[in-house]
């Protein structure tokens, strides 16, 4: 499949990796919209958050909690952080498998529009 994240889960494209396991992966965004940019993806192909199933809840409590263990790994958790998922065309999606935006490290404003 083409999936640039597929790849990235796969090896094939390389990444700054902040922590994984079995089933979810946590790497630095190649483009950083803030002074710590982190993306939170399940290892396992969803295209986008209308395609999480019910049998992929699990994988959304997995990746709050790799969020939750990457804000502490970066040293944001006591200061705060965002947590982000665009979806389609509206949302600006522009890599379509799942992925959740880590953002922190500094003051983020009221609103991300
Ligand atoms: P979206 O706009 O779909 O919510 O977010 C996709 C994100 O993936 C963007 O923030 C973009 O910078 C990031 N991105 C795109 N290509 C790559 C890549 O090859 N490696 C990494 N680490 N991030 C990427
Ligand atoms: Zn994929």
């Amino acid at each position: 499949m083409d999936c640039l994240f597929c790849k990235i889960v796969n090896g094939d494209i390389p990444s700054k990796k902040v922590l994984e396991n079995d089933r979810v992966l946590v790497f630095h965004d190649i483009q950083p919209a803030a002074p710590v940019h982190v993306l939170i993806i399940p290892k396992k192909h969803i295209s986008s958050m209308n395609e999480v199933l019910e049998e992929d809840l699990p994988l959304i409590a997995d990746i709050h909690q790799a969020a939750q263990q990457a804000a502490k790994e970066l040293g944001v958790d006591a200061s705060g952080y965002r947590l982000i998922n665009n979806c389609g065309r509206d949302g600006e999606q522009t890599v379509h498998h799942l992925h959740y935006h880590l953002l922190g490290g500094t003051r983020l404003g009221a609103l991300v529009a």
